[in-house]
């Protein structure tokens, strides 16, 4: 993602009532759900760029709590944003936001806490020295096999064929199963109540297949 600098956003982040910078939820872990009105189950995008997957899910799922996670703050801050603008229509009190590098993730949620993780068009990282920075390499699983409940699944969607195919190999190695994949997903009867996130949508009006895995342990 193209990054620009927004003036102010590091303020804006500070004084939004709904997100959290990563130092306040490492305070808050193990109580991460006190930033909800209500307690219901959890799910997360992590690297969830400016939120239109995240906030579409939680429109459509008020009975599930959202996290959004990124960690620049320029681009969280049109994550909140566009959520403000859509809460003309009615508060939205099943969505909050985190800027935090998913490296914490660990710190910042209980074992077990998380019900789902979403990882959409994650960055990439096509040099095999920054194979450990991709959010489906071995150290990152290791996170989210921690912060996931033992039924919890982990849903990835990318059209970068060399990431999915690495992933598919990390998974193959490791613990956990492979109960959905597709390098088309959107020509599978399983896409249908698809929601896309902005990437999807860019990259599958080019013409690019939208790969998909879902993984449990
Ligand atoms: N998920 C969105 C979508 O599909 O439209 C955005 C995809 S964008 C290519 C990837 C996003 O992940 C970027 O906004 C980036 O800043 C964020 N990101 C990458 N690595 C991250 C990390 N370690 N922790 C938190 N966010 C991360």
């Amino acid at each position: 993602m193209r990054l620009r600098h927004i003036k102010g956003c590091e303020d804006f982040i500070t004084d939004a009532k709904e997100c959290l910078r990563e130092d306040e939820a490492i305070a808050l872990k193990g109580k991460i759900q006190d930033i909800f009105d209500v307690r219901r189950p959890l799910q997360i995008e992590i690297g969830m760029g400016k939120g239109q997957f995240i906030r579409n899910m939680a429109l459509k799922n008020p009975g599930i709590n959202f996290i959004g996670i990124e960690r620049y703050e320029s681009v969280l801050m049109k994550a909140i944003q566009r959520k403000r603008n859509l809460e003309s229509e009615g508060a939205i009190d099943n969505l909050r936001f985190l800027c935090a590098d998913a490296r914490k993730l660990a710190d910042i949620f209980e074992t077990g806490e998380v019900d789902k993780i979403f990882l959409n068009f994650s960055d990439p990282w096509p040099k095999d020295r920054h194979a450990n920075r991709r959010l489906t390499s071995p150290d990152f699983l290791q996170v989210y096999d921690r912060i996931l409940k033992p039924e919890g699944v982990i849903e990835f969607k990318t059209d970068n064929v060399g990431l999915f195919e690495y992933s598919l190999e990390v998974v193959k190695d490791s613990k956990w199963k492979l109960d959905f994949c597709s390098f088309d997903f959107h020509s599978e009867k399983e896409s249908e109540g698809n929601i896309m996130t902005e990437y999807e949508e860019k990259f599958s009006s080019q013409g690019n297949k939208i790969c998909k895995m879902i993984i449990s342990r």
